[in-house]
């Protein structure tokens, strides 16, 4: 078991990587505490879980509303939460998005922590302490930032996961890997059926090496000015494919990531090796599914994107494993590459 300190401005927040969930009760005060969780987990965990009240939403992105705070707001009312409470998310990032969310307006901000249970939000969400809902189909329009006490990220619960849904995770996992962390390439290339196979020990090693690395560019960057922009590799193009295809987001990030990197052998950022290395592992996780967006509608979403700037905006180019570079090009020059990409005149 490793815990994982992740300090702030204002806050001091522990990740707890490996141990067993039910070991959340000892975290719990004796009184006021509430559990948020889905449907799907409940059915699943429920009857391990502590023995207090417990508050159901249904699984999926449809419960990122407001009008899912303001219900569960009156619930708390009704269970008598005062601002000595505490909510418990039990979850993938949907919950702990809602949970966050729901503590840090409740009564101007009451306790929270989470037991994560999918591996994107394992390996992302839980860390980081964004949170919020969608305002129609725009995501985390209303939100804040703030992070939990604690999370726990107990890797056997990843057992029960959909392969969709843990594949989807694997891609942001492999992000980490690219943009911070080689070791998770080595491990995720040379032990790809133990993986597959969700063996609990290199799930382990896997999640808290990202949520070491991400724990630390969020330590430097809390509000996302400037260092923390890496992250996003992959999620330029892929946000537009999420929002156009409706794919989940890891694949979606996973065909981004697959163009962030071609454009940067493009640009002559990356050797060729490397951009095999890339473009290999996605395929070993069954994340290479190709896209076919227009390009005048791909050029649509992107200037929707937050991180545009005027006719410029932010890109994350690799110029190596472990070496994410944050450039301003042109949205012409991107859509250009997009165009050419959709050719095929970007081949390695
Ligand atoms: P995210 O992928 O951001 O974590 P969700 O919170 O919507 O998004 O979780 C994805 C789906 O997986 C939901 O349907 C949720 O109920 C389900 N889920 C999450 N964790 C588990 C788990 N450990 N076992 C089974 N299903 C899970
Ligand atoms: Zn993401």
């Amino acid at each position: 078991m490793e815990k994982i300190i992740i300090t702030t401005s204002d806050s001091v927040s522990g990740i707890v990587v490996g141990g067993r969930w039910q070991a959340v009760v000892k975290l719990l005060p004796e009184k006021d505490a509430v559990i948020i969780t889905d449907s799907n987990i409940a059915d699943i965990y429920g009857d391990d879980f502590p023995d207090i009240p417990v508050l159901k939403i249904e699984p999926g992105e449809k419960s990122k509303q407001f009008k899912i705070i303001d219900s569960l707001a009156k619930k708390l009312l009704k269970a008598g939460i005062d601002r000595s409470g505490f909510i418990l998310g039990i979850g993938g990032g949907v919950v702990c998005d809602v949970t966050g969310f729901l503590a840090s307006v409740y009564m101007r901000g009451i306790r929270a922590g989470y037991v994560s249970t999918s591996l994107l939000s394992q390996v992302d969400a839980s860390t980081g302490g964004k949170t919020g809902v969608n305002a129609g189909s725009v995501k985390n329009v209303l939100g804040t930032f703030r992070q939990p006490e604690f999370v726990i990220c107990d890797t056997t619960m990843l057992r029960t996961l959909p392969d969709d849904e843990y594949l989807s995770g694997m891609s942001e996992l492999i992000k980490t890997g690219i943009i911070g962390d080689r070791s998770i390439i080595d491990l995720l290339e040379n032990n790809t059926a133990a993986i597959m196979r969700r063996e609990r020990e290199l799930l382990t090693s896997l999640v808290s090496k990202a949520i070491r690395y991400k724990a630390s560019v969020v330590a430097k960057d809390e509000k996302e000015a400037g260092l923390r922009r890496v992250l996003n590799f992959g999620h330029t193009f892929g946000h537009a494919v999420e929002l156009f295809s409706g794919v989940k987001h890891g694949y979606a990030v996973a065909a981004g990531m697959k163009m962030a990197t071609l454009y940067s052998y493009r640009k002559d950022y990356i050797s060729r090796k490397d951009c095999e290395r890339i473009t290999d592992l996605l395929k070993r996780y069954n994340l290479s599914g190709d896209i076919n967006i227009p390009p005048e509608k791909m050029e649509k979403m992107i200037v929707h994107d937050k991180k545009r700037t005027g006719t410029e905006m932010n890109f994350v180019f690799i110029k190596g494993i472990e070496k994410p570079v944050v450039e301003k090009i042109p949205v012409r020059e991107l859509i250009g590459f997009y165009k050419d990409y959709l050719k095929g005149i970007v081949v390695i």
